[in-house]
């Protein structure tokens, strides 16, 4: 290797990549390419170790994930890593699950990096938000059916049920609620308290992986559904008319949206 290359690898930056939703194919091309020119890699608990296939065998790999409250780093402790290994080894990657900047923290480490000259690159990820009921085949938005999709977190920073449901409730728009499974009993009070009892509920649970688990109901049953279920690992909570698009009732369904159309 000459002088040159090593300087450059040297050279302390971060790159934010997001991974995708869990499937290790669903990452993009330039974020597979700068796993591959990585020297470090700082790695989410929603990683599937399958995608260090894409790096360097000589790659430094470090677990800085937390799960359900159960902190292995802080967020601090993260940054700090984040600075010190780049200083240290050059090329950091923080993969993150999905997109880095949904629910990811990703424009806090991007910020901290930089308030210490590191350069810093962000890669877009495909968020387990849209994609997940994608590969359910459920539409997020239908002409006819709804004008917008909300993307919610059921908790918020101090541990509440966020009041952007109320909100939501209140609108025909399909629901997304990441982080949520916890609060689902308060959520479908708010739909009830709404009058929307009969509304579709969808459950993806480890979405786009082997083991991923599908739940439907509606917010009558749902919770109880879950109840019964043996679920582990994080869910995706969808709520809206666009879940009965699912079934098999997409083509009746088109043709009546058609028929009002024209
Ligand atoms: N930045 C991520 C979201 C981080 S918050 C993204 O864009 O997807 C973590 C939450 O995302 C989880 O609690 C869960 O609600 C959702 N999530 C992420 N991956 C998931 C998966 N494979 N299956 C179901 N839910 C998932």
């Amino acid at each position: 290797m000459s002088v040159r290359n090593s300087i450059s690898e040297k050279k302390p930056r971060l790159t934010l990549v997001g991974a995708g939703p869990g499937d290790h194919e669903l990452i993009t091309i330039k974020g597979a390419k700068a796993l591959q020119n990585a020297t470090v890699i700082l790695y989410d608990a929603l990683i599937d170790p399958k995608i260090f296939e894409y790096a360097s065998p000589r790659v430094i790999k470090r677990f800085v994930g937390k799960r359900c409250g159960l902190h292995t780093y802080s967020q601090e402790e993260i940054n700090e890593m984040i600075v010190s290994y780049a200083l240290t080894y050059g090329h950091v990657v923080r993969l993150k699950g999905g997109d880095p900047f949904v629910f990811g923290r990703g424009y806090e480490e991007l910020a901290y990096a930089g308030s210490f000259g590191i350069e810093t690159e962000i890669i877009p990820g495909v968020t387990s938000a849209t994609s997940l009921p994608a590969l359910k085949k459920i539409p997020l938005t239908t002409r006819g059916l709804n004008e917008s999709f909300w993307v919610l977190t059921g908790t918020t920073a101090d541990r509440k049920v966020s009041n952007d449901i109320f909100l939501a409730a209140q609108t025909n728009a399909t629901v997304v609620i990441l982080m949520g499974l916890k609060k689902l009993g308060e959520i479908t009070e708010i739909y009830k308290e709404a009058n929307k009892e009969n509304l579709p509920v969808a459950i993806i649970v480890n979405g786009s992986l082997p083991n991923e688990q599908f739940i439907t109901g509606t917010i009558k049953d749902i919770g109880l559904k879950v109840n019964e279920s043996d679920i582990h690992g994080p869910a995706l909570i969808l709520i809206g008319e666009a879940v009965s698009l699912q079934l098999d009732k997409t083509a009746t369904f088109i043709k009546n949206i058609e028929n009002q159309l024209a």
